[in-house]
């Protein structure tokens, strides 16, 4: 995988509805220099997504036809459908921008094999019993993927410690802060020790 000294890659994980898809918009809005990494999917598009936007939507076929080219850095089968990153949409975006993954634990596993990146591992927890209610009103998914997305929290967490940060989600603003607070740190860390040549 190609990179550029200069651009970090952020992956933010967590457990199905503790927030993070509104977190990567405010992240987005605040930092122009970052773009989301849009995965493609085998799931179903829900009523508010786009497609191109906030996932490729394809079928199983197409993607088992793209993991068989071996075109992905990374995917994973969560609750019977595929997700997956593109190695192309990586590395053209790369070159000049800083990337941001919502991606789950089995993603960051497969991406941390590759030590050259500027990867920060960033893992968002919630309380269990809000992350109920919130998946309750967030009314996307029928009570049956309620339920299979709420019994994969212990799952989910056991993966804790491959991550770099963990943040305790109670209240969006305060969590946004903390993770404006890490990219800072780490965009200046990286001034520090890639000099720009004369
Ligand atoms: P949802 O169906 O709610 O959009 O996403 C379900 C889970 O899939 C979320 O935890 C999300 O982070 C994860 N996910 C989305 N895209 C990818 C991807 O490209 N790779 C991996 N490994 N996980 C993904």
């Amino acid at each position: 995988m190609q990179h550029d000294k200069e651009n970090i890659m952020v992956i933010l994980s967590s457990p199905s509805g503790v927030g993070k898809t509104t977190l990567t918009k405010k992240i987005q809005q605040k930092y122009k220099n970052f773009k989301i990494s849009v995965s493609h999917t085998t799931r179903t598009p829900r009523s508010n997504e786009v497609d191109g936007v906030d996932y490729h939507f394809v079928s199983k076929e197409k993607f088992k036809e793209l993991i068989d080219k071996g075109k992905f850095y990374e995917y994973a089968k969560i609750f019977e459908n595929y997700y997956g990153t593109l190695k192309k949409n990586v590395d053209d975006t790369i070159k000049e921008n800083d990337i941001l993954f919502d991606i789950d634990w089995q993603g960051t596993k497969q991406l941390s094999k590759f030590k050259n990146l500027n990867l920060i591992k960033i893992y968002l927890i919630t309380d269990k019993e809000e992350l109920k209610s919130r998946l309750i009103k967030r009314n996307q998914n029928t009570n049956e993927e309620v339920k299979k997305r709420f019994d994969s929290f212990d799952e989910d967490i056991k993966h804790w410690n491959d991550y770099d940060y963990i943040i305790i989600n109670q209240n969006l603003e305060s969590c946004f802060k903390q993770i404006e607070n890490i990219i800072e740190v780490n965009k200046t860390k990286l001034n520090f020790s890639s000099p720009k040549t004369q």
